[in-house]
């Protein structure tokens, strides 16, 4: 289970871009979460630890801005931006996810 009280409001989504020498190659764009949703990204990740996200979009009037949580409660626990990272009180070093977006 991840941390539902997790709430981050920036992430990275997928893009393509023109390579040098012809074709297109993917990369990732940071941006605001609300940014991401009104130009339609559909793949998103965790700025910080590149790992899988949850999207929360808003949904009542009055809700805060949408948001993204870590699917992986590992990733939450290991992330900069995880809430079990910053509940820890273990002095643990952040690393990236074990199981990153591409
Ligand atoms: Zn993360």
């Amino acid at each position: 289970m991840a941390a539902e009280s997790e709430k981050i409001y920036e992430c990275q989504v997928k893009r393509r871009r023109l390579k040098l020498g012809g074709g297109y190659e993917p990369f990732w764009k940071l941006k605001s979460v609300i940014e991401a949703l009104s130009d339609d990204d559909t793949e998103f990740r965790c700025p910080d630890c590149t790992g899988a996200v949850r999207l929360h979009r808003r949904y009542v009037v009055d809700a805060p801005l949408p948001y993204i949580s870590h699917k992986l409660k590992t990733d939450s626990e290991y992330c900069t931006a995880g809430s079990f990272f910053r509940k820890a009180t273990d002095g643990r070093q952040p690393r990236l996810s074990q199981h990153p977006v591409r």
